[in-house]
């Protein structure tokens, strides 16, 4: 059975995922409230309640700032899997691509580097934008935020999606054990 339980914070942005007894904890202690639940009870002998599958803080929660590694993944996350060039949208064969290339002192920074498509990436080869006539859709930029859940497990549940997509949270897809 699976029990996971994403946490919101106080304004509905996902802070992470715990176990429904520390969930039920928080809601006991009156620190969080049910935003969905799931259609199966869980019971004591003195209480009963509807498992629950999101909950959120009644309380804002500040946190430290994360720092998101700069990974190709993320590159491509943070441009949603969005060819910065041509605008084509795939979560398969996009490449990432060094504006200013390497080749001329261009660095690996979330200011040089975005989501390209195959067709532009060779197009555009090791020439700047302005050499290959093509420019880029926004401007590459650090993302600020992006929190970082470990999902332990395949499948996300459905009512999930809507909290997380918002935030562009990465799903690291891990299995446990
Ligand atoms: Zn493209």
């Amino acid at each position: 059975m699976n029990s996971d339980v994403l946490v919101l914070n106080f304004t509905y942005e996902a802070l992470n995922i715990t176990s429904f007894q520390r969930a039920v904890k928080l809601i006991f202690a009156g620190k969080a409230e049910i935003v969905h639940d799931l259609d199966r009870r869980i019971a004591s002998p003195s209480w009963q309640m509807r498992m629950p599958s999101i909950i959120r803080m009644l309380y804002y929660i500040k946190r430290p700032m994360q720092k998101v590694a700069l990974t190709k993944k993320n590159v491509l996350l943070r441009d949603d899997y969005t060819c910065q060039y041509c605008g084509v949208r795939g979560e398969r064969m996009m490449t990432v691509d060094h504006v200013v290339p390497r080749s001329r002192g261009g660095p690996s920074t979330w200011e040089n580097l975005v989501c390209a498509c195959m067709r532009c990436n060779n197009r555009k080869n090791n020439r700047s934008p302005q050499d290959a006539n093509m420019s880029l859709r926004r401007k590459p930029k650090t993302p600020k935020y992006i929190p970082w859940i470990q999902v332990r497990r395949n499948t996300l549940p459905g009512e999930w999606h809507k909290f997380l997509f918002l935030y562009n949270v990465s799903i690291e897809t891990k299995l446990e054990g």
